[in-house]
């Protein structure tokens, strides 16, 4: 397997959701990244969503601002396809609060509110596909 390094947690709680189908994830594992002082939380989160393949997200004090879907846990970027558009990335709430909002919030960089998956760059919205 190659993945038993001791500074990965399996199985453990994340805010991680797949951000295609918004399901729980299989397999999740949190490598800590962090170490450098005390109190910062820096953090991978990779888990696999049966339907759409595995993800990961990196937690360096903030919620993450994107969610990529990878090959494998903390492995490369891969390339994802959602209705004929390339996907690399998922950007966050937390990514898209406006940077004022943000100066204000000190969040918890776990608290799932922040961790959903907004429409992915590139794909188009309000051109008929998913309108409400
Ligand atoms: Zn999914």
């Amino acid at each position: 397997m190659g993945l038993g390094i001791s500074r990965d947690r399996v199985a453990p709680r994340t805010p991680l959701r797949c951000p295609v189908c918004a399901g729980d994830l299989d397999g999740v594992m949190i490598r800590d990244l962090g170490g450098v002082t005390a109190n910062l939380v820096w953090e991978m989160h990779a888990g696999r969503c049966p339907e759409h393949g595995w993800f990961q997200a990196e937690v360096i004090s903030r919620p993450p601002r994107e969610i990529f879907p990878v090959d494998r846990p903390f492995g490369a970027t891969r390339r994802l396809v959602i209705d004929g558009q390339e996907v690399f990335a998922f950007p966050t709430v937390w990514n898209n609060l406006p940077l004022a909002e943000k100066r204000k919030r000190s969040p918890d960089p776990l608290d799932a509110a922040y961790w959903r998956a907004e429409p992915p760059t590139g794909v188009a919205m309000g051109n008929g596909v998913g309108r409400r």
